[in-house]
């Protein structure tokens, strides 16, 4: 029975004690699911198809054993799939509360908007007359980027954030390349997403860390004192990982560049700072936006994001091709051939076709649907629910930064004060418990036991409300070292999976 107190519906005290397992391995309404092939077999099918007429067209090449697939009728079909999309969480069921990650509600109208036929149903192969919308919202996504980062070039075709580093540091790269200057380190702070240390390696570079002050930013003198005539670039995330602004970032990219290096920017977390800050004034020379986290298209396992680049003077000669030019009104994509010299310094092509129109519209849909001022208010909202939830559990959490002020998109908490034994993981599969998925745990490394949450600006204070209420219950219980918390998940189709071996010996074939 619902109860009503102070106008929200809250629930009756859980029933405590044992709880004891089903008979079949079910629980509730959710039943146990099967691998596909363990239900299905060759003989069921959900359509008949006709003998096919293809004779020994196919001499030897003929299949002449059965395929193997799974054969289900259309019910079994659906069920199967619908089972296991409800044991998935999502950002449509609940706050989804991963720290550098930005995962933001994405507003339906981007997605009717990304299904017009005229975006939808074009080919990156068709004559580009015909399809001239599509590189003028491609040209106004990027005259957008380029006003709110303040910065004068920008590329469009990377497809993600990781991609979009690999693409400034190649740009930097021809730059040095160019003035017959190549160098071989790029520093990288040690609070850095992983992305950040493994492009730089990627592309070529030996890879040192420079340390953070105890308030959890870059340490300029030892930045200062690391600069030399090896290091090509520096590679700075602001806000940093630590939910922190980097305030000397003006004065890290004065040094950098006295030491003729040059400075690339993770603005991963541009959410944070989105119409108030652009890095462009920050001497940034490069700086990848990832549209999947600040414009508000979906994320996707390593799928369809975009991370344009954007470029300062000094490396716009040094983009990628192709790239999107307008000429007496006509919209054009420059390409290898029709380059011509002016771009010859391009360090070439990272992508077969250009950028991801799906992801474009979406996130042009989402900033003209802002405008310059609402593009403010989200990252002022953002700052705000982030802080809301820094201050709601800082009695119960330990965040070490706090102390230093506000956090900016996301707020940092450590395991210091859980009970001898307890850890970030128990905390972390207690919540799932409790509902929510949890937050991104023992990231960055720079504290012990971390736990990064970024609520972003689409939760509303409800919403916080009940997350908080939630992350308070099972940090108590790991403050009071509740056994049962080392068993967590109780509730979930899965208790604890062995990451170790998940990570180390995944098993990805389905053998009989
Ligand atoms: C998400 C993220 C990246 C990587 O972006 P992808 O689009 O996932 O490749 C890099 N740096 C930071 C700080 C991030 O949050």
């Amino acid at each position: 029975m619902m109860m009503l107190s102070e106008g929200r519906v809250t629930r009756p005290e859980a029933v405590s004690g044992e709880i004891p397992a089903t008979v079949t391995g079910n629980r509730a309404l959710m039943l146990e699911e099967p691998l596909i092939f363990e239900i299905g077999s060759p003989e069921t099918t959900g359509v008949d198809f006709p003998e096919a007429a293809v004779g020994d067209r196919f001499g030897d090449l003929a299949r002449n054993a059965p395929i193997g697939l799974p054969g289900l009728s259309e019910p079994e079909t659906v069920r199967h799939y619908t089972r296991l999309s409800r044991q998935n969480y999502g950002i449509d069921l609940g706050v989804f509360p991963l720290g550098s990650c930005t995962m933001k509600h994405n507003p339906r109208l981007n997605e009717k908007i990304a299904r017009f036929p005229g975006f939808a149903d074009i080919h990156p192969l068709q004559p580009v007359d015909t399809v001239q919308g599509a590189l003028k919202l491609i040209d106004e996504l990027a005259h957008w980027l380029k006003m709110l980062t303040g910065m004068p070039a920008v590329a469009m075709s990377p497809k993600a954030g990781a991609h979009g580093e690999l693409c400034g540091l190649l740009a930097i790269r021809a730059a040095l390349e160019a003035r017959g200057d190549a160098r071989s380190v790029v520093l990288v702070p040690t609070s850095a997403h992983g992305t950040n240390p493994a492009t730089a390696a990627f592309a070529g570079y030996a890879v040192e860390d420079i340390p953070a002050t105890p308030d959890g930013r870059v340490d300029l003198e030892a930045l200062k004192g690391r600069l030399g005539p090896d290091v090509a670039a520096v590679m700075i995330t602001n806000p940093n990982t630590c939910g922190l602004f980097e305030r000397d970032m003006k004065a890290i990219s004065d040094a950098v560049h006295a030491a003729g290096a040059l400075v690339y920017c993770d603005g991963a977390n541009f959410n944070a700072i989105v119409g108030r800050v652009r890095p462009g004034d920050l001497g940034i020379d490069a700086m990848h936006i990832n549209l999947h986290k600040t414009f508000s298209t979906p994320h996707g396992g390593g799928g369809p994001g975009a991370g344009p680049v954007v470029f300062s003077e000094a490396l716009a000669p040094f983009a990628p091709l192709p790239f999107v030019d307008k000429e007496d009104g006509h919209y054009l994509l420059v390409e290898e051939e029709t380059a011509g010299d002016h771009h010859a310094s391009s360090f070439g092509r990272m992508v077969a076709f250009h950028g991801q129109m799906g992801m474009f519209t979406r996130a042009l849909a989402y900033i003209l649907s802002h405008g310059a001022d609402g593009l403010a208010q989200v990252s002022g909202d953002a700052v705000l629910n982030a802080n809301y939830i820094l201050r709601s559990l800082s009695d119960v959490l330990d965040a070490p930064f706090a102390v230093g002020g506000p956090c900016m998109h996301e707020a940092l908490f450590s395991d210091d004060g859980l009970a001898e034994g307890f850890t970030t993981l128990d905390v972390a599969k207690g919540l799932i418990d409790e509902g929510f998925h949890p937050m991104t745990m023992y990231f960055p490394l720079v504290v012990h036991g971390a736990m990064l949450v970024e609520p972003t600006e689409t939760e509303s204070k409800a919403g916080l409300d009940q997350f908080i209420a939630a992350l308070r219950a099972v940090a108590e219980r790991a403050k009071a070292g509740d056994p049962a918390l080392k068993s967590a998940p109780h509730f979930a189709p899965r208790a604890r999976l062995d990451e170790t071996l998940a990570a180390r010996k995944p098993v990805l074939v389905w053998k009989d």
